[in-house]
């Protein structure tokens, strides 16, 4: 039976904004979410009695602006950065951590007065590369098989910015783009600790050690996003990153969007090489003209639509999109607040970071490649209950954690290796913030396998898929499903999985919804 004009498959942030521009479009759409509730890997939970934390992404850092102003989240109640967001705080076993504040480091506290004059020479070269990328973000990748006037318009801006930059920078621009990050900070800077921090940002949710050619793409890619209007600049949501689910889904809803909680999608119907509608798990089936897939690319392809409907060369491209995820998280109900070695209040309330230094991210980065975790892993941490004292009992903490590497394929099997590296993760914590061990009520460590039963995400990855440079723009997720468009008609992606790509942006969503909007889809 026909219900809706537009079907999206999973309510996952992006999604939700799709569901919500096509609604304020005109169209009837229902939303289609496996789980309980919506949000996918950006939803808040109780991990522990009293205690909440966001589940799986945790600190805010590219809410696309065009997202947040196309569906007013602000009046729907998303929260906006105070002052510069919070700081980053790069941790040191000796007590002598270094501070970047306001976005991305304006201000750098903590080192030398020479690195301090190098740093602000690099903070503002990496801005300027990565403002040539930005307008990349919010638009379909460029489709070469002949492109529209918008797209090559946009192509222009790029071509432009990069003029804007005069010879020199553009020499060097083109010079870095495909450099490895640690090669990069060794030629402009000299204190580790700030190397490490800008090696771990590089190369977080990916496959990949700051030595590893293009990881530099990676911080790029980190510092074109923004908060709040301030390039680089990051929050932790009040409530969680569940508060931003609340606001883009009290968007839709206004909208008129219809979401089905508690749905599994098991089939996308395929007649004449059109979809028409979508099979549920109890067997219903629903039709509407337009399918939005909002989950992963592999599984919308190889699961729902089935490699009969797809040619042999397509289905053979988007069994190789490479996705094993390397980033796990801890959670941690802990008695009181921790202390970090050095570390002030604004400190604690900050990212705290630990990666020593570039070479200590790439040692932790080796085993991985053998399937085998980080016997002194990376990581970033967040206290959110010291900002948001809802989230945990009175004068009880929650800690938050990403921690690198776990590699979703553990030779030895998660079952086995999971406490293992659970201690290891606790061991380097205590270096960090002694006696933290003794206040822990609770620990919960999900590995790559964990988040990928739980939240439905293939491989545990970051992106759905890796964000390298044989898996961006129009490669993304593959060439011939670039663009949102699929081989199947009336078929559209809008995940993390197209471009361009995860994090908490909802720009595959948005660009996503603009293109079926063009489309007449
Ligand atoms: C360890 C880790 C830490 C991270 N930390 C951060 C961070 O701090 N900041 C940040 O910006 N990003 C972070 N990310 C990345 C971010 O979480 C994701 O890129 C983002 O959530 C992807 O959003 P999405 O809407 O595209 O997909 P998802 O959030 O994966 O949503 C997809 C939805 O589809 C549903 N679904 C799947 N299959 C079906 C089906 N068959 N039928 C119906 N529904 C289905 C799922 O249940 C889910 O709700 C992190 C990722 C990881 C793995």
């Amino acid at each position: 039976m026909t219900s809706s004009d537009a079907i999206v498959i999973g309510g996952g942030h992006n999604g939700l904004v799709c569901a919500a521009l096509l609604a304020r479009a005109g169209r009837k759409v229902t939303v289609l979410e496996a789980g309980s509730e919506t949000g996918g890997a950006a939803r808040s939970e109780e991990f522990s009695p009293g205690f909440r934390v966001s589940s799986i992404a945790h600190v805010l850092n590219r809410l696309h602006p065009d997202v947040v102003a196309s569906l007013d989240l602000e009046k729907h109640g998303l929260q906006t950065l105070v002052g510069g967001g919070m700081p980053s705080v790069a941790l040191s076993e000796k007590g002598e951590p270094l501070t970047l504040r306001g976005a991305y480091g304006e201000v750098l506290v903590g080192a030398s007065a020479s690195e301090q004059a190098a740093w602000q020479e690099l903070r503002a070269q990496l801005f300027r590369y990565a403002g040539i990328l930005k307008p990349m973000l919010s638009r379909r990748p460029p489709d070469l098989n002949g492109m529209a006037l918008g797209e090559t318009l946009a192509l222009g801006q790029v071509a432009l910015a990069l003029k804007r930059l005069g010879k020199e920078d553009m020499r060097d621009f083109l010079r870095v783009i495909l450099m490895n990050v640690a090669d990069l900070l060794d030629e402009q800077l000299e204190d580790d600790r700030l190397k490490g921090l800008l090696a771990f940002d590089a190369t977080l949710g990916s496959h990949l050690g700051p030595r590893s050619p293009t990881s530099l793409l990676g911080l790029y890619y980190r510092l074109a996003g923004e908060a709040g209007g301030l390039p680089g600049a990051q929050m932790m949501p009040k409530g969680g990153m569940g508060s931003v689910v609340a606001a883009i889904g009290s968007a839709a809803g206004a909208a008129g969007v219809s979401i089905r909680a508690d749905t599994v999608v098991d089939k996308i119907l395929v007649e004449n090489g059109r979809a028409v509608g979508v099979e549920l798990a109890g067997g219903e089936q629903l039709r509407a003209a337009t399918i939005v897939s909002a989950i992963n690319p592999a599984t919308t392809f190889l699961d729902l639509v089935g490699p009969r409907e797809l040619d042999t060369g397509f289905v053979r491209k988007v069994s190789h999109i490479r996705m094993k995820g390397d980033a796990a998280k801890l959670h941690l109900a802990l008695d009181r607040p921790p202390e970090f070695l050095g570390v002030d209040a604004a400190g604690h309330r900050g990212r705290l970071v630990i990666a020593p230094s570039p070479n200590h991210v790439e040692r932790a980065f080796n085993p991985s490649k053998y399937g085998e975790f980080s016997p002194e892993p990376v990581m970033e941490i967040t206290l959110p209950s010291l900002a948001d004292s809802s989230l945990a009992p009175d004068g009880a903490c929650v800690l938050s954690a990403v921690v690198q590497y776990a590699p979703y394929a553990l030779r030895e099997g998660w079952t086995k290796g999971k406490p293992k590296f659970q201690k290891a993760i606790l061991a380097q914590l205590e270096k960090f913030a002694p006696g933290i061990g003794k206040t822990i009520r609770h620990a919960e460590l999900l590995t790559p396998a964990d988040i990928e039963a739980r939240y439905r995400m293939p491989g545990g990855h970051w992106h759905h898929g890796e964000l390298q440079a044989d898996q961006m723009l129009m490669s993304r997720p593959v060439f011939g499903a670039d663009g949102y468009d699929t081989p199947i008609a009336g078929l559209y992606l809008c995940g993390a999985g197209s471009h361009p790509g995860g994090g908490v942006s909802g720009a595959p969503g948005l660009n996503a919804a603009r293109r079926i909007i063009a489309m007449k889809g």
